[in-house]
């Protein structure tokens, strides 16, 4: 199961689409235009989008689903989207996917297909397991690194001493900053590693991990925060 947002001006489509995606086993937000959308990502985590390029302005001001789009990969690189494009509007689809769709349907489409395509989506966008690799575009904003295959990392030229946990959490939120690292997703790792320390991986172990690395943390420019209920997320501390 999949919580999903669907941003559809269509009454009729927007309507039909949350009841089969439901009928599916997701859960669903669905909204009719790009502003809402917004708001909806800001305050939601989400597993994944199915996004209508064709979206009325809202107030005047144009806010098309490709100007939604554009937004979602500055802000949420990973979230995986598949567009809904007008049929044989093939600018439409080019522009979809040039702003980062990772799949499109054309309208009319089947309802079958719909749901084959989002199920390949989101299998393909799952979360992976730190695997000791870095994103190459990090953003350089902060002082950390994290050596791929040791449980070390620095701070600039400070070397900071890691347990393997600590170093695989660490990793984890790197690789995913600026998004939402659910707990599970965490613990799901390290039931593959070793106890330590006589510490065997749970919601508690993993409260005090993140509490030891902030400590770490301090000065990075980076800060672990707690989304309540879902997980953490490594984010850029305000300069
Ligand atoms: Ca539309």
């Amino acid at each position: 199961m999949a919580h999903l947002l669907l941003v559809e001006d269509d009454e009729l489509l927007r309507d039909g689409l949350c009841a089969q995606l439901r009928l599916a086993g997701h859960s669903v937000d669905a909204v009719d235009d790009g502003v809402q959308a917004k708001a909806l990502l800001e305050s939601t985590r989400l597993d994944g989008v199915v996004l209508d390029l064709g979206l009325p302005p809202v107030q005047g001001v144009a806010m098309d689903g490709i100007m939604v789009l554009r937004w979602i990969r500055q802000r949420l690189p990973h979230l995986p989207v598949l567009v809904l494009t007008a049929r044989d509007d093939i600018d439409d689809r080019v522009a979809g996917l040039n702003a980062g769709a990772d799949d499109y349907l054309t309208k009319p489409f089947d309802m079958a297909e719909l749901l084959a395509r989002l199920a390949a989506m989101l299998r393909r966008s799952r979360m992976p397991a730190f695997d000791g690799t870095l994103q190459a575009d990090a953003p350089p904003a902060h002082r950390l690194r994290l050596d791929p295959q040791l449980p070390m990392g620095w701070l600039d030229e400070d070397a900071m001493e890691l347990t393997h946990r600590e170093w695989s959490l660490l990793g984890l939120l790197l690789k995913h900053l600026g998004q939402v690292v659910g707990r599970e997703d965490v613990l799901a790792v390290w039931q593959t590693q070793a106890p330590e320390g006589g510490v065997v991986g749970g919601s508690n172990a993993l409260e005090v991990y993140v509490h030891r690395l902030r400590r770490k943390l301090q000065g990075s420019g980076l800060n672990i925060r707690n989304v309540r209920g879902l997980g953490y997320m490594l984010e850029l501390q305000a300069p």
